[in-house]
């Protein structure tokens, strides 16, 4: 029979005997505890000789005695020989301090479990018919896996806890191209903002129906909450103690308005992270086949946001042949971006692409130059979400086998 405890050793004095490889292993967890941790041992396996140097550990050269057990409150008895370590676990027996014997794993009175620690939640894994470590750390680590994909109730039920905002980036579209991290996050949420970009319908669909979802989805041309809304929204309901996610498509830090978010969190002394994410600037071009730096090709990329005005920079970048310019918000745009470039005097035959709806089933990608941008895009009824791509990564036949390259690989 075990009962498992969750003991905090933060400050405690835990005594290690012996200087191997188990407690160099067993020290590091100690420390990551912050336990204050001494050794006895004769001599140090390299490993636990670098720990006690790296951290100042007091060790004491020697076989045990049982005067080393003053002050302890867990030993950790690992020598290598068996009878010692269980002179040592029937010593603390009798002294009442816990011992984990990890020679001989039965006879202590203690034992270390298979951990996993995800956001604030550890869970701890232990047989109780003898010691099977490899067991109880591939159990450890089925569950770990669903912890961090957040595929386990993690939402906090009982209120009062401390809140804070996570600005999270959902990535250009489908489920599985969030990261674990966001997953998790958003499992744990009290309230999440969501955008209408990004994985939203599919994931949310899934989450458990007490958390608050507020939609501040915005369309280009019209903005259904006002950013400073949104920014008093997340900061209030993280002061009333709630875990808030803010979901965004792509990065919270491209074009997202997330440095805004964040800014309005640390003026309110709210706790706040960011999770990064895919951004579409690279994502939806990439979903199209189009790779945004390309060796011999494309060395640079300029992300710009086309409801700007048009710099100089932009239409220095869309000139040098060696760069990238990816456009994001542009579909309105698109007129004045192009008759800006020829007017700069940028070739008309520079080659350009749109990709509408990337990592959709919608996607739908047009090749075209810039001379003819304007009429295709017309001609298509080019649709937000579009990024637009100028350079020679667009060009249709980039990652084309050469027509003699291809006689050759049929042969
Ligand atoms: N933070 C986001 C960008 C927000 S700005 C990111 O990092 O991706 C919104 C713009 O992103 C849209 O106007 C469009 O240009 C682009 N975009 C987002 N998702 C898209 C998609 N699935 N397909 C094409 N463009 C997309």
């Amino acid at each position: 029979m075990t009962l498992m405890l969750s003991v905090a050793l933060t400050g405690r004095d835990v005594l290690l005997v012996g200087g191997g490889a188990v407690t160099a292993r067993r020290l590091r967890r100690f420390l990551a505890e912050g336990a204050r941790v001494r050794v006895v041992a004769p001599d140090l396996h390299p490993e636990t000789a670098a720990l006690v140097e790296a951290h100042a550990i007091p060790w004491r050269r020697g076989t045990f005695r049982g005067s080393d057990l003053r002050g302890a409150w867990l030993v950790h008895a690992a020598t290598g020989r068996q009878r010692v370590d269980r002179d040592i676990a029937a010593r603390c027996e009798r002294r009442r301090v816990l011992c984990i014997n990890a020679g001989d794993g039965g006879h202590g009175s203690a034992r270390m479990t298979a951990q996993v620690d995800s956001g604030d939640i550890t869970v701890a894994v232990t047989s109780t018919v003898g010691v099977d470590p490899r067991r109880s750390a591939t159990v450890r680590d089925a569950i770990g896996d669903q912890l961090a994909e957040g595929r386990l109730p993690l939402r906090r039920q009982r209120e009062g806890g401390p809140g804070r905002v996570d600005l999270v980036g959902g990535g250009p579209g489908p489920a599985d191209l969030m990261t674990v991290r966001a997953r998790r996050l958003i499992a744990e949420a009290d309230v999440i903002v969501a955008d209408r970009l990004g994985p939203t319908i599919e994931v949310l669909q899934a989450i458990d129906p007490h958390v608050q979802v507020i939609d501040v989805g915005k369309r280009p041309g019209s903005h259904p909450v006002p950013q400073e809304e949104i920014n008093r929204l997340i900061v209030e309901h993280a002061a009333a103690g709630r875990r808030v996610v803010r979901l965004k498509g792509g990065d919270p830090f491209v074009f997202g308005r997330g440095g805004e978010e964040m800014q309005a969190c640390l003026a309110a002394g709210i706790p706040v992270d960011v999770v990064p994410a895919p951004s579409s600037a690279i994502a939806v071009p990439q979903a199209a086949g189009i790779p945004v730096t390309h060796r011999g090709t494309a060395s640079a990329i300029h992300v710009v946001n086309g409801q700007g005005p048009i710099t100089t920079s932009t239409l220095e970048s869309m000139a040098d042949d060696s760069v990238t310019t990816v456009v994001l918000m542009g579909v309105a745009a698109l007129g004045g971006i192009v008759d800006a470039a020829l007017r700069h005097g940028i070739a008309a035959d520079r080659p350009m692409a749109f990709v509408e709806s990337g990592h959709t089933p919608q996607q739908r990608t047009t090749r075209t130059t810039l001379g003819r941008a304007s009429e295709d895009a017309a001609a298509i009824g080019l649709r937000n979400p579009a990024v637009i791509v100028i350079g020679d990564v667009a060009r249709a036949d980039l990652l084309m086998p050469a027509p003699e390259r291809i006689g050759a690989s049929l042969a």
